[in-house]
């Protein structure tokens, strides 16, 4: 198969550490096919201490061969909410995070949804009562303990000095009070983006990113097309602070048997992002492409500090080109 885009398309969010093991020579041949496949690089999140090694055998890798993917270690709310011992995680990632400098935080966040559908899952009838409400007392503990374990991450951030991948699903009123509480000095990614217009605003005012994935796609559009509620999103921040994402593979029901197929369901799906970006924005895939780049650039690499106290105005609508 040839490669697709002409330019390199970026993932901001991914877990292909799930996918990719083996030793350097695997591993090597596996990048040339992402490569291949049109990607340039990944930001691949580790979400608990069982998969931290793994980011960070990714990491080592791509550290000695070029780069490709670039690692974030994190304690995601599922698994808060999910009962897994936990003991001695702080100085675990403490210990990653100063092992890898260009590492962010993340997946860290908070998640409503979860809480309830995990305790349904466990017979918890009361629980289904409260789904649509979203209230309750365990959900308000769990959810406690969730914001307990945010904040040690933005602690974190804080003190070393690195940018948050964040994993939000309604809750992001609690999540707002507590970035202003703990502002992460060099920004924060909302990743999969789920809130409204007016919170993005919010978010964005206070040093956050943006990424748009498959989830955020349209389910009725024939082609790659965000939904409504996405593309409203889309109008209210500026475009610079537009990153996109697969997500891959997460929430993946089922995987094709061999690996090739799999990195090019990857690159399918970051392809799609990428030409409803373009279809939003109004420009080819290859202007879009680059202006995403730029964006990869400005939050990982770039010198601008961001952060709640910088700047309380709206941000400066941008020109797209
Ligand atoms: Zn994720």
């Amino acid at each position: 198969m040839r490669p697709h885009a002409t330019v390199p398309l970026f993932d901001a969010h991914c877990h292909l550490q799930e996918v990719m093991s083996g030793g350097e020579e695997e591993l090597d041949a596996r990048v040339c096919e992402i490569r291949r496949q049109g990607c340039g690089g990944c930001v691949v999140n580790g979400t608990g201490p069982e998969d931290w090694g793994h980011v960070a055998s990714l990491a080592r890798f791509s550290r000695a061969h070029g780069g490709m993917f670039r690692p974030a270690f994190g304690l995601h709310p599922w698994q808060v909410s999910g009962g897994t011992p936990l003991e001695g995680w702080v100085e675990r990632l403490r210990a990653l995070l100063e092992e890898f400098p260009e590492a962010a935080i993340g997946e860290a966040g908070l998640d409503k949804a979860h809480i309830l559908r995990h305790r349904i899952q466990h017979g918890e009838d009361a629980a289904r009562a409260v789904f649509h409400s979203g209230g309750g007392d365990g959900v308000s503990r769990l959810l406690g303990r969730e914001r307990e374990v945010l904040a040690e991450q933005l602690r974190l951030a804080r003190e070393l000095g690195r940018v948050v991948v964040l994993h939000c699903v309604r809750a992001f009123g609690t999540l707002e009070t507590l970035l202003r509480e703990l502002p992460p000095p060099r920004g924060f990614l909302l990743h999969g983006y789920s809130g409204s217009p007016e919170q993005a605003r919010g978010f964005a005012r206070m040093g956050g990113w943006f990424s748009f994935g498959p989830r955020n796609l349209s389910a009725t559009a024939g082609h790659a097309e965000f939904s409504p509620k996405t593309a409203a999103v889309l109008r209210a921040i500026p475009v610079g602070r537009v990153l996109l994402e697969t997500d891959f593979p997460s929430g993946r029901a089922a995987f094709p048997a061999s690996l090739p197929e799999l990195l090019a369901g990857h690159a399918h799906e970051l392809r799609r992002v990428h030409e409803a970006a373009a279809r939003h924005f109004g420009l080819s895939l290859p202007v879009l492409g680059a202006r995403i780049h730029e964006n990869h650039r400005e939050l990982w690499e770039g010198m601008r500090r961001l952060g709640a106290g910088s700047s309380d105005q709206p941000p400066e609508p941008e020109a797209v080109q």
